[in-house]
């Protein structure tokens, strides 16, 4: 059995490439969450976005630690939802690099096949320009592993939503913190244990500050700005259906008393004889 195509939901598709559009250096990646139809289409509504141990190029390793929490999420979203829920995929980034599964990613896939046969791997290539037009060009594809050394296509779809659900929001709002956490962790481990050269400490804070700045920059002030104009349509829309309301329930008491004065009315005497 392997997976006959894959459904990702519009605000999974939105927050996924936000995380890869949020480091153009390195590849970023983190866990699809879902579930699998009768025909073996799986169906992504939720993700995990995944903290790197490794940032150099084709080294995109899931822990066993980070599999097991992101199964207790997907446990956690099933029981809130009410709906099936699972880990049933894995995305990551292909920065500045064509969209194709890589021979390391190939071979990563055989073996998360090996667990569940309808797993799916999704690539986003970004930060790549089109050498015509000059414009700015996103690719995305779905792929499952033959072998271990071939892949085939699988086909992809974006389904359309006008809600983004809060978990996925949730997961947005995450995105600057385990970028943060990541930068953190980098620079802790740059600081020596003893008496180190000081201009090696001095140029190691300062690569620590400006990765700290580029986040700020580029994901946090953006991802304000798109919150509040979140915020500000959604009590626009709160304003609406008050307005709405209320017109309908002044027409449901005019309707209601033009038939309580209806019943009333006395029968008018008519005769016939005058
Ligand atoms: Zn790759």
């Amino acid at each position: 059995m392997t997976a006959a195509g894959c459904v990702l939901a519009s605000d999974v598709f939105s927050v996924c490439l936000t995380h890869a559009f949020s480091t153009e250096g390195e590849e970023v990646m983190g866990l699809l969450i879902g579930q699998l139809d009768e025909k073996s289409v799986a169906h992504v509504s939720a993700l995990v976005i995944l903290q790197r141990s490794d940032k150099r190029p084709d080294r995109c390793e899931i822990s066993p630690e980070q599999l097991t929490d992101a199964a207790m999420f997907a446990d956690s979203l099933e029981h809130k939802l009410k709906r099936p829920m699972r880990v049933i995929g894995w995305y990551h980034s292909h920065p500045h690099i064509t969209v194709w599964p890589s021979h390391v990613d190939v071979r990563t896939q055989a073996d998360y096949q090996m667990m569940d046969p309808c797993f799916v791997g999704v690539i986003f290539s970004v930060f790549n320009i089109d050498k015509q037009t000059q414009e700015s060009q996103i690719t995305v594809t779905c792929f499952q592993s033959v072998t271990k050394y071939e892949r085939r296509e699988v086909p992809l779809y974006i389904d359309k939503k006008l809600t983004f659900e809060v978990h996925n929001l949730q997961s947005l709002v995450s995105l600057p913190k385990v970028l943060l956490t990541e930068e953190s962790i980098a620079y802790r481990a740059s600081l020596p244990s003893g008496d180190g050269n000081l201009v090696t400490q001095l140029h190691n804070a300062s690569v620590y500050s400006a990765s700290v700045c580029h986040v700020l920059d580029t994901l946090v002030t953006p991802l304000m700005k798109s919150l509040n104009n979140r915020l500000e349509k959604n009590k626009e829309t709160k304003r609406r259906l008050e307005q709405e309301k209320q017109n309908l329930q002044s027409e449901i008491e005019a309707a209601n008393m033009s038939n309580y004065s209806a019943l009333n009315r006395k029968p008018q005497n008519v005769s016939l004889l005058d």
